[in-house]
């Protein structure tokens, strides 16, 4: 932390400065990741509908590809204890000892069979290491001005429990960790997955430094929904055309009312049509445009943007985020690893 202030110079003032920065001003993009993601549940992870292995195959092509070298990946610590508590409650760490309630978070029954140690190797522990790349990321977003972390965005875990696949409250804890070192005050989520953040919500609900915006289908999980600072709900159908239009017209307002010293953007790709969670009809050009909006309209302002992944539970979604971020990269530059920073 102290070597991440270090970098930073004088943090408090270079994130005020860019908020309010009418240049554009430069940025590039660090892709924060490591292999430690990776869920292995002895064979039975394949059987739930998240691809285990997005996040993976992602990666893998950015380097097939010639975007990145291996080396070039910021690579995370794992979250720690401290860290989790700032947002969840210590009955909730008791609970995960628990494999019974780990599955129930994860709406995988079969892995309630699991002992305690193969879920905390197996699948506790990378979720830790993706949280702590959304922290990664965060930092690196406010030296470079844009950051992607290849997991993350796990929008529907509360204080004391997880939900919807999601254990770790991984953008809150990013979220309250930057607060309080004085790094950042003021922050917007901008949660575009599918499915509304209504455990981020939760989370940040009574900090009126954080303002959540969601777009999200109105007929689906979860049910009921939280009241965030802005709600958009979508109708099961919803094309790229009035889903962009829809998004460019409110973003810009968005940001002028939260004045964030950060965004948080949940990149979620199950907008997609035929994902088999919800019931939008968006295509990949459609999910790649509405990431490069809520990007570059961030980086034109001078605002330090954070990318998690979040949802996307098709076959192709893997793909999608991959264009997505390609498109990132080829625009904007990536950031060559070079010195470590302190997660
Ligand atoms: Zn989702």
């Amino acid at each position: 932390m102290i070597l991440a202030a270090a970098l930073l110079g004088s943090p408090a003032a270079t994130a005020q400065t860019a908020s309010s920065q009418a240049e554009p001003k430069a940025a590039k993009v660090a892709l924060v990741y490591s292999k430690k993601y990776e869920i292995n549940l002895a064979g039975l992870e394949r059987v739930h509908v998240f691809d285990i292995h997005k996040y993976a195959k992602i990666a893998k092509q950015l380097v097939k590809d010639g975007l990145l070298s291996e080396h070039d990946f910021h690579v995370p610590k794992e979250l720690r204890r401290d860290q989790i508590l700032l947002v969840h409650t210590p009955e909730f760490l008791e609970s995960l000892k628990d494999s019974r309630a780990v599955a129930a978070y994860l709406e995988a029954p079969l892995a309630a069979i699991l002992p305690v140690r193969v879920m905390e190797a197996g699948m506790l522990r990378p979720f830790r290491y993706a949280s702590g790349g959304t922290i990664l990321a965060a930092r690196l977003a406010l030296k470079h001005g844009l950051a992607i972390n290849g997991g993350g965005g796990y929008h529907h875990a509360r204080p004391d429990r997880g939900e919807g696949f999601c254990v770790y409250a991984d953008m809150p804890i990013a979220i309250r960790l930057l607060q309080n070192e004085k790094l950042i005050r003021r922050v917007l989520v901008v949660d575009l997955d599918v499915h509304q953040g209504d455990g981020t919500i939760v989370c940040c609900r009574g900090d009126d430094r954080v303002f959540t915006f969601s777009m999200h289908q109105g007929n689906i999980y979860p049910v009921p929904k939280q009241k965030g600072d802005l709600d958009i709900e979508l109708e099961a159908g919803t094309d790229d055309d009035t889903y962009l239009r829809i998004l460019r017209r409110t973003l810009p307002g968005v940001i002028d009312r939260s004045r964030p010293d950060l965004v948080i953007f949940q990149a979620g790709c199950d907008t997609l049509a035929g994902d088999p969670l919800a019931g939008l009809a968006m295509t990949e050009e459609g999910i790649v445009a509405r990431d490069a909006y809520v990007i570059d309209t961030c980086v034109q302002r001078g605002i330090p943007v954070v990318m998690t992944l979040g949802g996307g539970y098709s076959r192709q979604a893997w793909k999608v985020q991959y264009a997505s971020i390609r498109r990132i990269i080829e625009k904007h530059g990536a950031v060559r690893r070079g010195s470590r920073i302190a997660n």
